[in-house]
C-alpha cells in the first residue's frame, strides 16, 4: 500500500481501478526549411489554420454537443483566430527558417511554460487551454494523436500527467468515478469543471505515474486530496461504508433539483449559482439553480496579451443571460489586481496586491476599460435579468462614482438607440469590514448587497487567504467575521433589501444554519454543491436556527462559538 498525497480539487471516495491514459507523443521533425519554401509554410498555416476553425465551427453547430464543450470551443476558435498567433508563427519561419509544424509548436510551448511558470493561478489556468489547441492543430497537420480516451470504460479512475478542459468534459461523459494527474493546478479550468461537476479530483500529485500501474485498485480520497495504491484490507474497510454512503447521498441529493429551497418552517431562502467561467453554465441548469449569484468575470482579463473589447463581454455575457432567463444573472466587474492583471493594464508592481490596486479600485482607475465592461453588461440587459455588481467596495462614495460611470453608459447608448435595461439593479460586495460597518449607507445606495466572506475574513482578521502558513488563523466563524454578517444582514433588512452570501462559506455545511440565523436570504455556491446545500436549508425551521444565533453571538471565543455550531443539528431536541 502507497499513500501519494495530491491537491484535493474535487471532493468525494473513489473505489475502483486504475486506467492510465497519457496523451500519445507528437513526432514533429526537426528540418529546416529554405528561403523558397517561406511562401509555402504560411500558405500552409492558413490552410490548415482555416481548416480546424472550420472543424470547430461544424462542431459547434453540432447539436449533440454539451454547452460546455460548444464553449471551449469558441475559446480554441479565439485562439486560433487571434492575429498575435498568426504573426508569431510567421514570425519563426520567416526569421528561423522553422517548419510550420516547429514554428506552431515553439510559439505554443512558450506561451505554455510562460502561463504555467507564474505563480498566479489565474494564468496558470491558462496554460493548458493552450495545450489543448496546439495539440487539437498539429495532430491535425501531423495526422497523428486521436481520442485518447476512446477505450475508457464507466467507472475507472482515470490516471493521467494533465488534462485538458475539454477533455474533462468528455471522461466525465464517460462516467468515470475520479480522475488524479500528476500535474495541474487547483484553479486551473480543467479543476473548476472538475469540481463543478462533482467529479472526484486530485491534481499535482507528485510522481504518480511512478507509482501507479494499469489496472491496479486505488482509493481516491478527494477530501484529504490523497490516493491510496494497493490498499490494504483495513484501509478498505475503512473507506467502503463511506464510499458507499456518498453514492447514495448523490442519489438522494439528486432527487432534491426540482425541490424549492426553502427551510422546514417554509421560508424561501434563494439558491444561486457561482460561476467563473462560461463552460459551467450546464452545470448550473442541471441543478435548477435560482440563477447565478456570482458571475466571476476575471477569465475575460487573465492569461491574454489584448483587453476583451466590449463587443467580446457583450457576446458573452448576452449567452449566458439568455441561456438563465428568465433567472437572474449577477455578474461582478472586474475584480483582479497587483500581479494579475499586469499583462493588460501595465499595473504597477504592488508590495502588497491586496491591498492595493485591486477589485473596484481597478475599474475607477481605468474609466474607458471599466466603461466597455459596463456598456457590454447593459447591451446584454435587454431580458431583464442582469444585474451589476462590485468587488472591494470600502466606500460609499465608489458606490455613487459607479453609479455615475452607469449613468453616462446609458446616455451614450440611449444616444446610439442600442437598447438596454434601464432599471438594471446594482449592488455591492460586502468584503472588507469598513463596507460592512457601513453597510446601511451602502445598502441606500444599492438594490442588494451580496457578502464576499473569503475576502471579508481576510480582511477582517488580518489573514492571506492563500497563505497556508498562517491557515490556522483563517477562521470563518470568528465573532468579529459573525458581527460583521449580522451587521450587513441587518442593515439590508432594514432598507428592504436582499442580503446574499457568495463566498465559501455558503458553501460549507455547518455553517448553512448560522447564516441562514443572522438574517442571509439568498446563498450562492458552486454548482457542484447547491444540492448538497439545498439539503441542508431544507432541513432547518428558521425560527428555531434564530434564537440559537443569537445564543452564538453571545460567544466570545471561537472555540465557544464553534461548539455552538455543532449544536444546530441538536435543534429539534431543545425546543421539544
Ligand atoms: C469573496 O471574496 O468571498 C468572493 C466571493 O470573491 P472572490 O472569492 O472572487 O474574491
Ligand atoms: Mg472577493
Amino acid at each position: 500500500m502507497k499513500k501519494l498525497q495530491g491537491v484535493a480539487v474535487s471532493d468525494g471516495i473513489a473505489i475502483g481501478n486504475t486506467r492510465i491514459i497519457l496523451r500519445p507523443k507528437l513526432h514533429i521533425r526537426r528540418k529546416s526549411i529554405t528561403q523558397n519554401q517561406i511562401k509555402t509554410e504560411f500558405e500552409r498555416f492558413e490552410s490548415h489554420v482555416n481548416n480546424v476553425v472550420e472543424e470547430i465551427d461544424q462542431l459547434i453547430t453540432d447539436i449533440s454537443q454539451n454547452q460546455d464543450n460548444r464553449d471551449i470551443l469558441s475559446t480554441h476558435k479565439m485562439i486560433l483566430t487571434d492575429p498575435e498567433f498568426e504573426a508569431s508563427v510567421k514570425k519563426l519561419i520567416e526569421e528561423e527558417l522553422l517548419s510550420l509544424e516547429q514554428a506552431i509548436n515553439k510559439h505554443f510551448t512558450a506561451v505554455v511554460e510562460l502561463f504555467s511558470n507564474m505563480e498566479n493561478g489565474y494564468f496558470a489556468q491558462r496554460s493548458s487551454d493552450y495545450e489543448d489547441v496546439a495539440y487539437r492543430l498539429l495532430s491535425k497537420i501531423l495526422k497523428q494523436g486521436g481520442d485518447r480516451f476512446e477505450g475508457l470504460e464507466q467507472d475507472m479512475i482515470l490516471i493521467t500527467d494533465n488534462i485538458t478542459p475539454s477533455e474533462v468534459t468528455s471522461v466525465f461523459a464517460k462516467n468515470i468515478q475520479a480522475l488524479c494527474t500528476e500535474r495541474g493546478s487547483k484553479n486551473s479550468h480543467s479543476s473548476i469543471i472538475a469540481r463543478s461537476m462533482n467529479l472526484p479530483t486530485l491534481v499535482n500529485v507528485k510522481d504518480l505515474l511512478a507509482n501507479i500501474e494499469n489496472d491496479q485498485k486505488v482509493i481516491v480520497d478527494g477530501h484529504q486530496g490523497v490516493i491510496i495504491v494497493d490498499p490494504d484490507r483495513k484501509t478498505l474497510a475503512e473507506y467502503e461504508p463511506l464510499w458507499k454512503q456518498e453514492k447514495k447521498d448523490k442519489q438522494l441529493l439528486l432527487a432534491l433539483t426540482d425541490k424549492e429551497s426553502t427551510t422546514s418552517d417554509g421560508h424561501q431562502i434563494s439558491l444561486m449559482s457561482n460561476i467563473e467561467l462560461p463552460e459551467e453554465l450546464d452545470n448550473v441548469l442541471k441543478v435548477k439553480s435560482n440563477g447565478i449569484g456570482l458571475f466571476r468575470t476575471e477569465f475575460l482579463f487573465m492569461g491574454r496579451k489584448e483587453l476583451p473589447d466590449e463587443e467580446e463581454q457583450f457576446a458573452i455575457y448576452d449567452k449566458i443571460a439568455a441561456k438563465i432567463a428568465p433567472e437572474p444573472l449577477i455578474i461582478r466587474t472586474i475584480d483582479v489586481g497587483g500581479d494579475k492583471l499586469s499583462e493588460v493594464l501595465n499595473l504597477e508592481h504592488e508590495l502588497n496586491p491586496n491591498l492595493g490596486v485591486r477589485g473596484i479600485r481597478i475599474s475607477l482607475k481605468h474609466i474607458p476599460i471599466f466603461k466597455h465592461q459596463i456598456r457590454a453588461i447593459l447591451r446584454a440587459s435587454t431580458r431583464e435579468n442582469i444585474k451589476i455588481m462590485f468587488p472591494m467596495i470600502s466606500t460609499v462614495r465608489e458606490i455613487i462614482k459607479v453609479k455615475t460611470v452607469i449613468n453616462e453608459c446609458m446616455k451614450e447608448l440611449e444616444k446610439e438607440d442600442i437598447p438596454f435595461d434601464n432599471a438594471i439593479q446594482i449592488g455591492a460586495m460586502i468584503e472588507t469590514p469598513s463596507a460592512a460597518i457601513t453597510s446601511d449607507t451602502i445598502a441606500e445606495e444599492c438594490d442588494f448587497l451580496s457578502i464576499g466572506t473569503n475576502d471579508l475574513i481576510q480582511y477582517t482578521l488580518a489573514v492571506d487567504r492563500d497563505n497556508m502558513a498562517v491557515g490556522d488563523y483563517y477562521i470563518p466563524y470568528h465573532p468579529s467575521v459573525l458581527r460583521l454578517i449580522k451587521m450587513t444582514a441587518d442593515n439590508c433588512q432594514k432598507k428592504k433589501i436582499s442580503c446574499a452570501v457568495c463566498g465559501e462559506m455558503a458553501s460549507e455545511k455547518i455553517f448553512i444554519p448560522l447564516l441562514l440565523g443572522l438574517g442571509i436570504n439568498e446563498l450562492s455556491v458552486s454548482p457542484g454543491r447547491l444540492l448538497m446545500v439545498k439539503n441542508e436549508i431544507m432541513k432547518y425551521d428558521l425560527q428555531k436556527i434564530k434564537g440559537h444565533t443569537d445564543l452564538i453571538l453571545q460567544q466570545n471565543t471561537c472555540e465557544d462559538v464553534y461548539d455552538k455550531i455543532l449544536k444546530y443539528g441538536e435543534l429539534d431536541e431543545y425546543f421539544e
